[in-house]
């Protein structure tokens, strides 16, 4: 679907979700807070501006928490209005750190970084269709071991960046548990999210995944999360750099999360259709 009817889209759905508060709120009926997800890749010096931007009206706008965060009472009863946001970036690139980070740790934002652990310090070789991708390398192990822990998570990638499902399932046990281990290792902190290669899972990578000890899997599909016990799977948002700051604020408002729901009656029509 073109970038400007998801656009649309999302601002109806934002302007019908809003009234739909506002009328739940002026009823006295209590407000759930949900997370939404945020996911990057790189942030290229051209778009250093404006992603800027972004993050500072996401300081204005949101309370931003790590991508792990389950919630807890006083937060999700809370009457505040502004909604919960993770920031994420995929691919570790090295643009993330030179252009990103310091614009979190000037604004005090957390952030998870996924690494895909055997391409550190190289320039990616993966398959990058549907990656938005600027030809530039994975971080070194020195920039990544020299992460302020209290800022920035490291989660897991993989090791070499393959679609998850198409793997016999020792080669999804290598690509998973190699990767945790070395990340660990790197870093001396607990690896225990991993964020799925172009999204691509099936239940067997997702049980995988659960046995190698892992306590989140980030998918590429935009959902709004509710907070408390919940999926181990974590839907996430797209954004880009140099998305406008309108189409950036419906993305973290959750305005996006529609997407999920259109998505799947599609994948059912298929079915049918086939
Ligand atoms: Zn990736």
């Amino acid at each position: 679907m073109k970038r400007q009817a998801k656009l649309l889209i999302s601002s109806l759905f934002f302007a019908a979700v809003f009234c739909a508060r506002r009328a739940r709120a002026l009823f006295g009926i209590r407000l759930d807070r949900g997370l939404t997800i945020l996911y990057y890749h790189g942030v290229p010096a051209n778009d250093a501006r404006q992603f800027a931007h972004q993050m500072g009206l996401l300081a204005r706008i949101a309370e931003t928490v790590p991508a792990s965060w389950q919630g807890h009472a006083s937060a999700a009863s809370s009457q505040s209005a502004r909604p919960l946001v993770a920031i994420t970036f995929d691919d570790a690139l090295q643009s993330v750190f030179d252009n990103a980070l310091p614009v979190l740790q000037r604004l005090n934002l957390p952030c998870t970084i996924f690494v895909p652990s055997g391409w550190i310090g190289q320039v990616p070789g993966w398959d990058i269709e549907g990656e938005t991708h600027h030809a530039e390398p994975v971080a070194t192990a020195e920039t990544i071991r020299e992460l302020d822990a209290a800022m920035v998570t490291v989660g897991s990638h993989t090791a070499s960046h393959p679609r998850l499902s198409t793997l016999p399932a020792d080669r999804i046990d290598d690509e998973i548990r190699m990767s945790r281990v070395a990340l660990a290792a790197l870093t001396g902190t607990n690896v225990d999210l991993l964020a799925l290669p172009y999204g691509d899972y099936d239940e067997r990578v997702v049980q995988a995944c659960r046995s190698a000890g892992y306590r989140h899997v980030f998918t590429i599909q935009p959902q709004e999360i509710t907070l408390g016990p919940d999926g181990f799977e974590r839907g996430r948002v797209a954004v880009e750099p140099d998305d406008s700051l309108w189409e950036f604020y419906l993305k973290a408002s959750g305005a996006y999360r529609w997407m999920r729901v259109a998505s799947a009656i599609k994948q059912k029509l298929l079915r049918h259709a086939g």
